[in-house]
């Protein structure tokens, strides 16, 4: 049986805003208590988990903060035989808190470099924000590509803020030779896959719902458009009824390219490390499978 801790991956979809480690959280807000920090680490629903996100972004003041944060996942990344990590920066919660973007993104960017992990930025709009602020985000990115921002993507609640609105803006993004990602099928329908696809993205954050499409499913298998599974995530946040209820075996064997992720590694009280095993010891992922799942970790990078 092959070690999943040995295996070289890459994690391609983690938020540096669902990093922060709780004990790291109450020295960023020494007036909160362990037990007041735990009780936010745990959801009722998704809607449940937004808020605590809302909530601990609230903490990350300066950009010292963030680095603090991104420090701490760039040691967890390379403990875990992480070599290559494209990290995810709320750029319009950001840009909404008013905080100076450019000053936060360089010094998250530093911190995580003293980790000797590879590491690209995708800056994230919050979808029910809006095109406006979506724009704002994605010019933010353009202007920081030569300092190692890849891509854009769309995040926050996808039934409030449907991919059409920002149809422009993507088709602008690629035109800067940013690479597009969109969360999309998470909570909804496959029908919100389908439209972050016509929008133009190139991987699908979650897209778990596709499972209920075999037109999609083929889809998504012919044209090589992977998905960005996170087990642990959906299973926290109530996307799927249970850890049994997922359908990472089913997209896996419809032939769908797939990609393990964390998606909040501190949030979900998860590690990638995790994310293998449990695929192994949950879906009965082979010693090969694993090894496909690691190869397609570097495979659909938005980097070469
Ligand atoms: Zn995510």
């Amino acid at each position: 049986m092959i070690s999943v801790a040995d295996l070289p991956k890459a994690e391609l979809h983690v938020h540096l805003e669902g990093a922060v480690e709780p004990d790291l959280l109450g020295e960023l807000a020494p007036g909160l208590t362990p037990a007041e920090i735990d009780a936010r680490y745990r959801y009722a629903d998704f809607a449940g988990f937004i808020e605590s996100f809302k909530w601990v972004t609230s903490f990350l003041r300066t950009p010292e903060d963030y680095a603090r944060v991104a420090r701490r996942l760039g040691q967890r990344l390379r403990e875990q035989n992480v070599s290559y990590a494209e990290v995810i920066l709320s750029a319009g919660v950001i840009l909404w808190k008013k905080q100076d973007l450019p000053a936060v993104f360089r010094a998250a960017r530093e911190a995580m470099g003293e980790s000797g992990v590879e590491v690209c930025w995708i800056f994230d709009a919050v979808r029910q924000f809006g095109a406006g602020p979506a724009r704002e985000a994605f010019e933010m990115a353009a202007a920081l590509k030569q300092e190692g921002v890849v891509g854009i993507g769309l995040g926050g609640d996808e039934s409030r803020g449907p991919a059409q609105w920002f149809r422009e803006e993507f088709a602008w993004a690629r035109a800067q030779g940013l690479r597009l990602s969109a969360h999309a099928g998470e909570t909804t329908t496959a029908g919100s896959v389908w439209e972050a696809l016509d929008i133009g993205a190139e991987r699908i954050g979650h897209g778990i719902r596709a499972v209920h499409d075999p037109r999609l499913l083929a889809h998504l298998r012919d044209r090589d458009l992977p998905l960005e599974i996170s087990i642990s995530s959906n299973v926290a946040t109530g996307a799927v009824r249970s850890l049994a209820a997922h359908p990472v075996r089913a997209l896996f064997d419809a032939g769908v390219p797939l990609i393990l992720n964390t998606d909040d590694p501190a949030m979900f009280h998860t590690t990638l490390n995790g994310e293998y095993e449990l695929a192994r010891r949950h879906f009965g992922f082979s010693d090969g499978e694993l090894r496909q799942l690691a190869e397609n970790s570097f495979r659909y990078r938005f980097t070469r």
